[in-house]
């Protein structure tokens, strides 16, 4: 690593003035200097599997006293690096500060300073998955992508590594083959020739004029094409999968977009498109600006999981925009989301129902994040703390689903016509800020000070209960017309596992012939919700049979059909599961099927992660680890 002092004075955004460290999952001094643009200049490297190169920061001085410059990275003290002020020990799980002194003929007032560092990622890289030919659907090309939240930037390049600090980017990105980043394009050129038989490159460029944190730098390359999903919208994926995820979400991408900036205000990152990745990708979605990256369990060829995309679409204000201040108030990127995306199914679908049915399986989530932490659980507040600890252990449903019904709490005491009006307020005044639980309140209560009916009821919210008490928030009162059906039809089930005497229920396709893919999934958790679990292993055969879950392509669907057979020891389903293990990394599925499967057949399990270590992204075999772990 070279570390290179240069004082080009390039202000691309806004003077930052002197501000506190709010975000204790850094190690830099973002108090004293911010990073204002960002360029990386990367060579893929898919034979090394490494990215080389230069980072250059442009740091905006703050504190016009301060001598050094302090950056999050998660270099190791003992490699080659070390002879550069890096510290001598990690501090976990935050990595290894990287102080850099400025010389001493640097003016000292100078107003920015320009750091250009020279990188090469490890195979200790947490942000990066490098997929082998074999990994990827046609087994041609090798793939590569990114995966920076939450605090896996640093492992890529030094940098100031929270959400705390805003910077425009310049991507400057070599490859062999495709590749997208986190900016709007700006054009491939300088083709370089093959040398020794191998590709030629292309020099793939991308400018993002919208300041934006660390974690949401991106990029992927691979063997992807595009297709047209809308008038600003495109889709980009495997060739073999290109027509495919067109249409599934050719239909609704725009009228996403234009229910929720009817919501907010006017989409500001010009164009919206969807990355779908390799199956390895270990979340639903990254809101990765620009380019949505979406696992591919949402092509499901039914349309009936593409509440991912009005999920990832939904960032673009809650969390691009409008960003956390730091992981302890993650539920103001999630919470928000989870409301805006519910606002846009609502009005897709021109009815509350929908989104009240959406938000009943979020609480069905939230359960079992609870159930999984514990009542008491610093992470099941609204507000965790999170000193010394890794924000990936503090994730679950808890800051979506808590989150989401504070807002919605907040929609239903003040009424909406009033509570909407308050929305757009919320994301003009911290547009292209970071933003904390309390500055959320001051301006809430600051908005509605002249009402004084709406300024009586927002004065009798208890904060401190929403904000800091583990545990459950107040079930709000949802409409269940969808469910309803759903419930009733599990309690027939229910009578027939308890052999009930009124029961004269007969099992047939008809009950479920006018449901959606979700409906079956409610009725699927219902079932695994009850206590003492009555559900036979007959009962799931026939239940697999009947309904077609067993068959199903729908992952949502046939996870929690999984799900409920290991929870009622049907052998059936225990191979299946280990199969799906194999073809899906998301960790949504990942993680309860690996929990049920370990306390059934625990060799079962262990093989079929030991087969499948290499395909899951490093998140999610970390993730995983810990459970054989806890249950051992
Ligand atoms: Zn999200």
């Amino acid at each position: 690593m070279v570390i290179r002092p240069a004082s080009e004075s390039v202000a691309k955004t806004g003077a930052a003035s002197m501000r506190q460290r709010r975000d204790p999952n850094t190690l830099a001094n973002y108090d004293q200097w911010t990073t204002t643009h960002t360029t990386t200049d990367f060579t893929i490297d898919f034979d090394a599997k490494r990215l080389k190169g230069t980072v250059h920061l442009t740091l905006e001085n703050l504190a016009k006293d301060s001598r050094q410059i302090i950056l999050d990275t998660s270099v190791r003290a003992n490699d080659e690096t070390a002879e550069y002020q890096l510290a001598a020990s990690r501090i976990e799980p935050y990595g290894t500060p990287l102080t850099i002194s400025l010389p001493a003929k640097t003016d000292p007032t100078a107003s920015h300073v320009t750091l250009s560092i020279d990188v090469a990622t490890t195979k200790d890289c947490t942000a990066l998955q490098w997929l082998t030919p074999a990994q990827t659907s046609n087994k041609k090309h090798p793939y590569i992508f990114s995966q920076c939240q939450a605090i896996h930037a640093r492992s890529l390049f030094p940098c100031q590594d929270t959400p705390d600090v805003k910077s425009t980017f310049t991507f400057n990105i070599r490859s062999p083959l495709p590749v997208l980043a986190s900016g709007l394009p700006t054009g491939p050129k300088d083709f370089q020739p093959s040398k020794d038989g191998k590709p030629g490159t292309l020099l793939y460029t991308f400018h993002q004029e919208i300041p934006m944190p660390s974690y949401l730098f991106a990029l992927a390359s691979g063997d992807i094409a595009s297709a047209s999903i809308g008038p600003r919208s495109t889709v980009w994926t495997g060739p073999e999968e290109l027509t495919a995820s067109q249409w599934e979400f050719e239909k609704d991408t725009e009228a996403y977009i234009q229910a929720a900036e009817k919501v907010v205000y006017p989409y500001a990152w010009t164009t919206y498109n969807v990355l779908v990745l390799p199956p390895s990708f270990p979340y639903g979605g990254m809101e990765n600006p620009v380019y949505t990256f979406a696992t591919p369990t949402v092509v499901s060829g039914d349309r009936q999981n593409v509440d991912v995309i009005a999920h990832e679409l939904s960032h673009s204000w809650s969390g691009n925009l409008v960003s956390n201040a730091s992981w302890e108030h993650f539920w103001l990127n999630e919470g928000w989301t989870e409301y805006l995306e519910r606002r846009i199914i609502a009005a897709v679908h021109g009815s509350d129902q929908y989104r009240d049915f959406s938000a009943i399986i979020g609480w069905k989530a939230l359960e079992d994040s609870i159930a999984q932490f514990g009542e008491d659980h610093n992470f099941t507040k609204l507000i965790p703390d999170l000193k010394g600890k890794d924000p990936d252990d503090a994730f679950s449903s808890v800051p979506y689903e808590k989150g989401f019904v504070f807002l919605y709490h907040f929609e239903k005491l003040l009424g909406i016509e009033k509570w909407d009006k308050f929305i757009p307020h919320y994301f003009t005044t911290f547009k292209q800020k970071s933003v904390d639980s309390y500055e959320f309140k001051a301006t809430l209560l600051d908005f509605f000070a002249n009402d004084a009916d709406a300024a009586k009821k927002l004065q009798n919210v208890d904060w401190d209960t929403w904000f800091y008490a583990p545990g459950f928030p107040p079930k709000p009162d949802f409409d269940t017309t969808l469910a309803d059906q759903c419930y009733a039809l599990a309690d027939k089930w229910q009578a027939l596992a308890e052999n009930r005497k009124e029961s004269d229920f007969k099992p047939s396709a008809k009950d479920i012939e006018s449901w959606t893919a979700n409906q079956s999934v409610v009725f699927l958790e219902r079932l695994q919700s009850l206590p003492d679990h009555p559900i036979t292993p007959e009962l799931i055969n026939l239940m697999g049979t009947t309904y077609g879950y067993e068959s199903s392509k729908n992952v949502e669907l046939v996870s929690r059909f999984y799900t409920l057979g290991l929870m009622s020891r049907a052998e059936s389903v225990y191979k299946p599961t280990a199969e799906l293990l194999g073809e899906v990394g998301r960790m949504k599925f990942v993680r309860p099927l690996y929990r049920q499967l370990i306390m059934r057949d625990r060799k079962l399990a262990g093989r079929t992660f030991e087969e499948n270590r290499d395909f899951y992204h490093p998140i999610c075999r970390g993730m995983v680890e810990k459970l054989f772990e806890k249950h051992g």
